[in-house]
């Protein structure tokens, strides 16, 4: 199938690029968006405006180190598209964040708000940097200044960021804080829905912590229904052992699954008669939340953890660990996608060809940005929901996405990866044809 923005054919342009250097992810939500935009015959002006971001907010900033030196750093926020609503997408703190990595996490922010019916456009952002290397002074005052340099690029009605890769809900209080001080007085007490994934005390929500995991858990429910499948005594791996890949495996527990090999960035470990989740991460908390060294599992390398045996298979680290040199390992029946972007367009492939389903990442991780829209409507709305309540609405908005990207796929017979761009470029579509475009 053509793939054409303008009347450029963009696969053969992808295709010579991946040949030449390691494919970017950006590219690969350009083809993912491509290949969608053309089975649903996309009107060619809305596919001009989805197919950019609106706005690319690069700043350089100074921090004053602990032992007195000046250290500059480079921060991003990169905002796609605010048709449904203020823009909206996590911070990330990572050695490897930059631009096009942003791009296309702000991107893959608008398409889950449209799948999942939530008033939010799309945004992502971040800073290049290894937190590890930094006291927790220092990335108080690197979060701080960051802040204060975005400053009226982000708001509570305009662009809401959260947690994501290496920032917590401490990171979310500090931004919250800083914000808060910079604002006249008398607006701070209605602008706490400027951050999500904030502390419960300072505003968060019940469950949000979980909220992500917990999504992924119930798409895994409903996979599991629709193909007559027994999740108790069900094998899982788990790539990432953070607050996405520790949720996940802790609720894959509760239905009497077996974990059976386990990564992180520390490095990877297996035992065929399972890995206790709670029991990992209370080691992982002694050891500076990383899983290595865990006594009750035997280390392994990172091909082995890809290559083990199971039912499904949850990629919850980084992008583009699913590829052509990694996705003929994969011995599964199920990747539930907890990562963003895990899976580039040839591992995508892969894994069809050789029957494994994908729950992709744009419906499958969307738990996140629903609870995260709870905590911005509970503030806002002066209000604290029980936890009970924030898991019912989650489970309700989750199983109805699943079932929307379940029918387009079914309707047009193809992947669930493009049946869910499909769900998210119909609505879009919709919302710029019944507004038109000013002036
Ligand atoms: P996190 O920082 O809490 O955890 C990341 C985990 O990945 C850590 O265990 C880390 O050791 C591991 N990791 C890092 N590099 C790795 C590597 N090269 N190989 C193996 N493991 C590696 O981050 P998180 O919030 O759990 O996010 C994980 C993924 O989920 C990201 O793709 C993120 O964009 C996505 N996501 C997060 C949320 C959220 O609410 N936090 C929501 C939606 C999607």
């Amino acid at each position: 199938m053509k793939a054409s923005v303008a009347g450029v054919d963009r696969t053969a342009d992808v295709e010579k690029k991946a040949t030449r250097k390691k494919q970017s992810v950006y590219d690969n939500v350009t083809r993912q968006f491509d290949k969608a935009a053309d089975m649903v015959k996309l009107d060619q002006n809305i596919r001009k405006i989805l197919s950019m971001t609106t706005n690319e907010i690069i700043v350089n900033f100074p921090v004053k180190m602990d032992d007195g030196r000046i250290e500059m750093f480079t921060g991003y926020r990169v905002q796609h598209n605010s048709a449904l609503g203020p823009y909206k997408g996590g911070l990330r703190f990572h050695p490897a964040v930059e631009i096009d990595e942003v791009r296309a996490l702000a991107t893959w922010m608008t398409w889950k708000s449209a799948i999942t019916n939530i008033p939010f456009g799309g945004a992502k952002g971040g800073i290049q940097l290894d937190p590890s290397k930094y006291s927790a002074n220092e990335l108080e005052h690197i979060t701080r200044r960051f802040t204060f340099a975005l400053g009226n690029n982000i708001g509570p009605e305009y662009d809401i960021p959260a947690p994501d890769v290496n920032t917590t809900a401490q990171i979310m209080a500090w931004i919250l804080d800083t914000y808060l001080s910079t604002m006249p007085p008398h607006e701070r007490q209605r602008c706490t829905h400027v951050v999500t994934g904030k502390p419960i005390e300072s505003g968060g929500s019940l469950g949000r912590d979980k909220a992500t995991g917990q999504g992924v858990m119930y798409t895994i429910e409903e996979w599991a229904k629709d193909n007559k499948f027994d999740l108790k005594g069900a094998t899982y791996t788990v790539q990432g052992y953070g607050n996405v890949g520790s949720w996940a495996a802790r609720l894959m527990k509760e239905h009497g699954s077996k974990m059976v090999a386990v990564e992180d960035v520390s490095g990877a470990i297996a035992n065929a008669d399972g890995i206790d989740p709670d029991e990992l991460l209370e080691y992982a908390g002694k050891n500076n939340w990383l899983i290595s060294g865990y006594p009750k599992a035997e280390p392994i390398d990172r091909k082995t953890l890809l290559q083990t045996e199971a039912d499904i298979f949850i990629p919850a680290a980084l992008e583009n660990q699913i590829t052509a040199d990694t996705a003929g390992w994969l011995k599964v029946k199920l990747v539930a996608e907890g990562a963003n972007g895990p899976t580039d367009p040839v591992g995508d492939r892969i894994l069809q060809e050789n029957g494994i389903h994908v729950i992709p990442d744009i419906l499958c991780n969307a738990g996140g940005v629903i609870v995260s829209y709870f905590e911005w409507l509970q503030n806002k709305r002066s209000e604290f929901w029980e936890l009970d309540e924030v898991d019912h609405k989650l489970h309700k908005k989750m199983v109805a996405s699943y079932g929307r990207v379940r029918d387009a796929a079914k309707k047009f017979n193809t992947d669930w990866r493009t049946a869910a761009y499909i769900v998210a470029l119909s609505h879009l579509e919709r919302v710029y044809k019944e507004r038109g475009i000013f002036p």
